[in-house]
């Protein structure tokens, strides 16, 4: 599998310092995507084992979680990528843009989120979205931990 970027992020999993891959191929394809150049499979550059493995050690220790953007299509490969992060004693978080997620990866997740973006429906923070982040283990929707505090 191919990556875009590979960034640390600190609210697309709440509560964590997450090192966030981008991969490309994405196949959902939403209207007003937010990185249209993830869509191509050949964009970016090969993630291979020893480019994964070596952010990891460089990040132990100040991040706690590996978050893929996409990859699902790749599944042999992410499960392959999940099981060392979980190895080294890191959570693991997918955001997929698709409805349900094969169990073969789920095994291999802390949290999921789930859904395409839909621009009327909004992201996480929004009350009317249409997607989900879960806690994979107990199947709990956690949506209300992107809720912004609205102070009066
Ligand atoms: S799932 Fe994400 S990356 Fe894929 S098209 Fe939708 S917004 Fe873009």
């Amino acid at each position: 599998m191919n990556y875009s970027t590979i960034q640390i992020v600190l609210q697309e999993v709440p509560g964590e310092v997450s090192i966030c891959f981008s991969i490309c191929g994405c196949k959902v394809h939403c209207e007003g995507c937010h990185s249209p150049i993830l869509w191509k499979e050949n964009n970016g550059q090969k993630l291979t084992s020893t480019i994964f493995q070596n952010t990891l050690i460089k990040y132990s220790g100040f991040a706690s979680c590996v978050l893929f953007m996409g990859g699902e299509w790749n599944k042999q490969e992410l499960i392959s990528h999940l099981k060392y992060a979980q190895k080294k004693g890191y959570k693991t978080c997918l955001y997929s843009g698709e409805d349900k997620i094969e169990k073969s990866i789920l095994n291999h997740l802390t949290w999921i989120k789930t859904g395409k973006w839909i621009s009327e429906k909004g992201g996480l923070e929004s009350l009317t979205t249409n997607q989900k982040f879960l806690e994979v283990q107990t199947n709990k929707k956690l949506n209300h931990l992107f809720l912004k505090t609205i102070k009066l």
